[in-house]
């Protein structure tokens, strides 16, 4: 088989669909590209990113605690 993972290097956008690969060169995530040189998916510039990594990484939900200063 050959499945496309999602792993820790690579994440996706819950809003718009954008995706970045972790890139170990620069030490930062930039837009994941195919064979070609082609960007995946950009989504798009305004979008507040919701990245889901591996469905379980998630550093800032917390809905319990969401109220209001
Ligand atoms: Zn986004």
């Amino acid at each position: 088989m050959s499945l496309t993972l999602v792993t820790p290097t690579e994440r996706t956008c819950e809003r718009c669909g954008r995706t970045e690969i972790w890139d170990d060169d620069v030490g930062s995530w930039r837009l994941a590209v195919d064979d070609d040189g082609n960007p995946q998916a950009i989504g798009s510039p305004y979008c507040i990113h919701e990245w889901d990594i591996n469905g379980r990484f998630v550093p800032f939900e917390d809905e319990s605690s969401a109220a209001e200063a």
